[in-house]
This record gives structure tokens, C-alpha cells and sequence, in this order.
């Protein structure tokens, strides 16, 4: 079984303003600008072997302020300049009560199933305490950019950046193949 990498897209994947102490997510192409500090570090885990897969909860699907193919048009986009195997979006409003919108499991076990991925062994990135939560459930390790939005829910590990969280997980990943070998 292959190993995966679940990245939250919004801040960390691409650009994000801040309103009130919250995250705001981009809605247009023009609004969208993919954090180019991501290219090489995702391309050091894409070359260990890794799936890359984003993750993203995008209510606004649901409650009618993200137009579907604009938000498709912003996923070509981050495609063509990212890594990405995948991309999963969950576009559910809290209300719908879902098992796709992070804290839940559901993107990363919809992703498993999809990509063969053995989750005990993967890894989840982001700045936020719901993938951590969510990662907790489905047995990944969680590895979190310092952030106002890390929270008090177990999480794994918490560095400064993505790259710091990149050398992390290639460090883990190769002391898991040794082991194994
Ligand atoms: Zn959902």
C-alpha cells in the first residue's frame, strides 16, 4: 500500500485573508494565488513516493457563495503549478451534518479507498486543530503550522512552516522504510 500526504488547501497550499481572527477562502481565480513556497517542498515528498492529496472544506458550495466552476477553475490552477494527485472538497454546510467536513474523517478515508492508501502510515498537514482532528480519527500522524488556529486537540507534531513539517515527514518516512526493510 502506498502512503499518502493530506494538505489542507487553504493556507497552506494557497493564500488566505485574515478577517476577525478567520480565515477567509478565496472564491474567484483572481482572488486565488497558490503559495509558490509549496512547489519545491511538495515536489521533495511527490519525489520520496509520497500521494499528494488536498483536502478542503468549502461550505460555500453548499450555501450558494462558491460558484463550482469557478472554484474548478482555481483547482486547475493549483494542479498545473502543485504536485497534486487529487484534490478533495467537502461542500457541505455544518448543518448538513456530513462525514466529509473536517473534523470528520471522511475526505481522508474517501481518498484512502480511492488511492490504496494504508492511513496508519500517512500524514496530514495543515495550520488548523480540525485536520489534526481528523487525522486523529483515521489514524494518521498530524504534523501543524504554528498558527492561531492550532487549538488544544492532539496533533502530532507543531513546527514553524512547511518546510520544517516537509523534513519532518521524509525524516519519519525513511525511518519507517528502514524499519520495515
Ligand atoms: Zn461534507
Amino acid at each position: 500500500m502506498k502512503l499518502g500526504v493530506f494538505i489542507e488547501r487553504d493556507g497552506v497550499l494557497n493564500q488566505v485573508r485574515i478577517e476577525r481572527q478567520h480565515q477567509v477562502s478565496p472564491l474567484t481565480l483572481d482572488e486565488f494565488h497558490v503559495n509558490q513556497d509549496a512547489v519545491a517542498l511538495l515536489n521533495k515528498l511527490k519525489a520520496a513516493g509520497l500521494v499528494l492529496v488536498a483536502t478542503s472544506n468549502q461550505p460555500g458550495l453548499s450555501r450558494g457563495y462558491q460558484n463550482r466552476r469557478e472554484m474548478d477553475r482555481m483547482h486547475d490552477q493549483m494542479r498545473r503549478i502543485l504536485p497534486l494527485d487529487d484534490i478533495m472538497v467537502c461542500p457541505h454546510d455544518e448543518t448538513d451534518r456530513c462525514p466529509c467536513r473536517k473534523p470528520k474523517p471522511g475526505l481522508l478515508v474517501e481518498a484512502a479507498f480511492k488511492w490504496k492508501l494504508d492511513l496508519d502510515r500517512s500524514f496530514v498537514i495543515s495550520d488548523k486543530w480540525q485536520d489534526a482532528e481528523a487525522a486523529r480519527t483515521a489514524g494518521c500522524t498530524s504534523l501543524l503550522i504554528q498558527s492561531p488556529w492550532v487549538g488544544k486537540v492532539h496533533r502530532d507534531f507543531v513546527l514553524p512552516d512547511l518546510a520544517a513539517i516537509v523534513e519532518k515527514i521524509l525524516h519519519l518516512h525513511t525511518t519507517t522504510r528502514a524499519m520495515v526493510a
